[in-house]
């Protein structure tokens, strides 16, 4: 397993929980559009909130555990970067080499 596939998985998590929470919000708004939707869409933001607070500030590099930040959307989906990245930007670590590193 790569660090690109093991930060991937983190970040698949939290992107199938905010995609999840995005569709409840669109059924909520259709079923009951005039705001405020009550204590539901409440929870709905809490949860959309924490998703995107742990994509964005928790999953880290799993050498140096220095969180990516935003850069996590390219680390984990480097097809969608203009300019993928191939290394940790603070330990250098390459993102598609065999983890954890064998020392032979
Ligand atoms: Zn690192």
């Amino acid at each position: 397993m790569t660090p690109r596939q093991v930060v991937r998985s983190r970040c698949e998590k939290a992107l199938w929980l905010l995609l999840i929470v995005l569709a409840l919000f669109i059924a909520l708004a259709l079923i009951k559009p005039a705001p405020p939707a009550g204590w539901i869409g409440g929870v709905l933001f809490l949860v959309f909130a924490g998703a995107a607070t742990y994509a964005n500030w928790v999953i880290d590099c799993p050498k140096c555990q220095v969180p990516f930040g935003q850069m996590v959307w390219q680390v984990s989906f480097p097809s969608i970067g203009l300019m993928p990245i191939k290394v940790c930007p603070h330990c250098a670590l390459d993102l598609d080499s065999e983890w954890p590193l064998r020392r032979d």
